[in-house]
């Protein structure tokens, strides 16, 4: 059976609200608001919950199937094949420098390994320079939930401005972002 990298919740630390023993990740929910938490944790494709850390693992479940799945979740009915495709294609990328094995948070619709040192990225809402994996840094300090990941004011004093999907070259996300978003909060 071919299988590829995908990810899955790796534990219940900093900030989780899905209950669920196997969470894999849905497509990443980020709208204009990326303090709120959709541009810094990921969401469960079952209970559509927020978790912060996931690991990659190897599944067997082909691409469209898991596309088809979240969607179906997402949207409460059934997807159409356009919309599948273009899940699979975005998804593809976002996750085509998974490892196995390894763990990941997402900022700024970014993957990023929690064992990355120094941030220095454009992202999709702001341009960001650190020092330190913001969620992983936050398990020690707290304080950052407050000053960075949650803060409007560090997200808008860092915005590039129309930095959306649709202005990196992701043309297709744009519009479905307000209806996706919706099945955040
Ligand atoms: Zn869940
Ligand atoms: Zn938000």
């Amino acid at each position: 059976m071919p299988s590829h990298a995908y990810l899955v919740k790796d534990n219940n630390e900093l900030v989780s609200h899905c209950p669920c023993p196997q969470a894999q990740i849905a497509y990443p929910p980020q709208a204009d608001c990326p303090w709120c938490g959709c541009g810094w944790l990921f969401s469960c494709i079952d209970c559509r919950k927020a978790f912060t850390f996931a690991r990659g693992v190897q599944v067997s479940e082909p691409w469209e199937e898991l596309g088809r799945r979240d969607l179906r979740a997402m949207f409460e009915k059934e997807p159409n094949d356009d919309d599948v495709d273009e899940w699979v294609e975005f998804m593809k990328r976002f996750l085509a420098e998974v490892e196995v094995g390894k763990q990941y948070v997402v900022f700024d619709g970014r993957l990023i390994p929690t064992d990355k040192v120094r941030l220095d990225f454009d992202g999709w809402h702001a341009t960001h320079q650190l020092d330190f994996v913001p969620q992983v840094a936050a398990l020690k300090d707290k304080a950052i939930l407050a000053t960075l990941l949650s803060n409007v004011n560090y997200w808008e004093s860092h915005a590039l401005g129309d930095s959306t999907p649709s202005a990196l070259g992701l043309p297709t996300v744009r519009d479905r972002e307000t209806k996706w978003w919706k099945f955040w909060k």
